[in-house]
């Protein structure tokens, strides 16, 4: 029973949140220098990273690597104030994670239960959440396809703490981007790949740099013939070792809250961006070595360039921002807010229908995300409730949420 025990909890309670290291001065300068680059020297990159040398064609029939957009359930463990309110808890939410299914309590009678691809109760450990929703995402980024990971809920539920957790004091509780990041840098090659990062934040349908926070109007590119989507006003940083992830993200966290301050904001009303481009050069091309008849000779392999991109997503808090009593700024940040997931939701049931038009240029973030959900992309989301029966209502449809987006075909070629 998800809602019966406590002895998970004392993590929670302590603050694994607790208040991060002091910034270390990083400036738009030296982003680009030395604190980015080569602590790591390239040998130290195992061998098994050639394993992960490029397929020479994408096939959308490749198994296993495209598919419908998988979708995880994670319960966020009680906080002191809800372990105080214990009563009210007993049997709201049930989550079976051996049958995949999570049960909503509607009365003492009747329930109604979810199936999903992974259910991961409030004792789920960050590396076992890792290794259902971001590691096969992050394995077909590393041979050489687009991959996305979302975290959809209401604010409070753990979205941050699934995907940004930097976990400095225990290493055990960092979350999905740190991870990601680790992953892929054991399993490339410096000597062949390079790894890059810009980190947006989208807030009131203007994407800025959390990187350089004076750049905050960057326009988002479409290729027209590949339909890559791209940000190149953004700030890049070469990343080479797992440290240097660890300061830029806390420098692009420092950068969203103080932009929110200042705009008298919370950063649950923007939504925080990773994009990591990872570029292979060389290898092995099979097309380019064939054997020349006439001459017996084997042609020198041309050397390959091959792009993949991972993008990691921390959605703003899903609660219905309430419109009315909102005036000015408030309500303009109430209304994009809703555009922007709402247009997300619009496009996950438009695919999930096959419909004939999916409203893609409807918001930044849909325009942000479009090649996460067309062509070879592989996309995983994860929808974080709480445990408290007081959001009943943002708990199912962030539920709802999370089963239309299981609908989502990924090989599906987007129609505008
Ligand atoms: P959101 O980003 O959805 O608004 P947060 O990630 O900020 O929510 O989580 C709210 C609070 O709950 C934070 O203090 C966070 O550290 C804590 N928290 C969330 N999920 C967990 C978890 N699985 N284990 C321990 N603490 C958690
Ligand atoms: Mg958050």
């Amino acid at each position: 029973m998800a809602s019966s025990s406590s002895s998970s909890n004392s993590a929670f309670r302590n603050g694994s949140s607790s208040a991060q290291r002091p910034l270390k001065p990083l400036t738009a300068s030296n982003l680009k220098s030395s604190s980015f680059k080569s602590r790591v020297h390239p040998s130290h990159a195992p061998l098994s990273s050639f394993r992960r040398s490029y397929p020479s064609t994408l096939s959308a029939s490749d198994d296993g690597v495209l598919g419908r957009v998988r979708v995880a359930v994670r319960l966020r463990p009680r906080n002191a104030e809800e372990l105080a309110a214990d009563a009210d808890f007993a049997d709201y939410v049930e989550l079976q994670p051996e049958l995949k299914r999570l049960k909503l309590r509607k009365n003492n009678w009747d329930a109604d239960t979810y199936e999903f691809d992974d259910v991961l109760t409030e004792f789920a450990s960050q590396k076992r959440v890792y290794e259902a929703v971001a590691k096969p995402v992050v394995e077909s980024v590393l041979d050489g396809y687009n991959g996305t990971v979302m975290a959809y809920g209401q604010t409070g539920t753990g979205k941050t703490f699934t995907l940004g957790h930097l976990g400095e004091d225990d290493t055990s509780s960092r979350g999905i981007m740190v991870r990601a990041m680790e992953d892929i840098l054991t399993e490339i090659s410096l000597e062949t790949d390079s790894v890059s990062v810009s980190y947006l934040q989208l807030y009131m349908e203007a994407v800025q740099d959390l990187l350089v926070p004076a750049n905050n109007n960057i326009s988002i590119v479409e290729d027209p013939k590949t339909g890559d989507v791209s940000v190149p006003g953004a700030t890049v940083a070469e990343i080479r070792d797992q440290q240097s992830i660890v300061e830029l993200l806390r420098l692009g966290e420092a950068h969203r809250i103080a932009a929110n301050t200042k705009l008298n904001t919370e950063s649950s009303r923007s939504h925080a961006i990773l994009m990591v481009k990872r570029s292979f050069t060389g290898g092995e091309d099979a097309l380019s070595s064939e054997i020349d008849n006439s001459s017996h000779l084997v042609k020198p392999s041309k050397p390959i360039v091959r792009k993949s991109k991972l993008v990691l997503v921390d959605l703003a808090g899903s609660e219905r921002v309430h419109k009315s009593g909102s005036e000015g700024h408030m309500l303009e940040e109430a209304k994009s807010i809703n555009l922007s997931l709402s247009a997300l939701g619009k496009c996950i049931n438009a695919l999930a229908e096959n419909s004939s038009h999916v409203p893609i240029r409807d918001s930044k973030l849909t325009r942000l995300l479009k090649d996460s959900f067309g062509g070879t992309a592989r996309t995983s989301l994860i929808v974080t409730i709480g445990p408290s029966p007081r959001h009943r209502g943002e708990t199912s449809s962030t539920i709802l949420f999370g089963q239309r987006a299981m609908k989502v075909e990924n090989m599906l070629k987007i129609k505008e």
